[in-house]
């Protein structure tokens, strides 16, 4: 996810209202909704409204109000979902190695069944 932001990738088309979400959270800064092909029975994608490739992006370029909002907002997810006692995963893919496919940054949220050990 390197190079200039590609202003046709999905989450920007989702971010502008061209192809539908189902939204669970929203607020100045971020924005998250459901991913189409859940990998656990909670599987929520949390994505900055900005325009970020991948996490150096956004921590290089995003202001500290963006980054503490958007941080915020990924616990605010967790706790309004409810995710708490039973437990939660985060995830951020970057770059090929990691399988990013969408290059827009946005953190899994994993939930709702024991989750196994962690990746290596
Ligand atoms: P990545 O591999 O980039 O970390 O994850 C991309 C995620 O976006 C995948 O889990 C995939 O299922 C999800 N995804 C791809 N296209 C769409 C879409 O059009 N709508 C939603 N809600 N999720 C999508």
């Amino acid at each position: 996810a390197r190079g200039p932001y590609d202003d046709e990738n999905i989450f920007a088309k989702i971010l502008r209202g061209e192809i539908p979400s189902t939204k669970v959270y929203e607020d100045e800064w971020s924005y998250a909704f459901e991913d189409i092909n859940p990998q656990a029975p909670t599987h929520v994608l949390v994505i900055p409204k900005g325009k970020y490739r991948s996490w150096v992006d956004f921590t290089e370029s995003a202001s500290a109000e963006e980054i503490a909002g958007f941080i915020r907002a990924v616990g605010a997810v967790a706790r309004e979902l409810g995710l708490e006692d039973d437990g939660y995963r985060l995830l951020v893919n970057a770059g090929k190695n990691a399988h990013q496919m969408v290059p827009h940054l946005h953190v899994h949220v994993f939930a709702g069944r024991p989750l196994g050990p962690m990746l290596a």
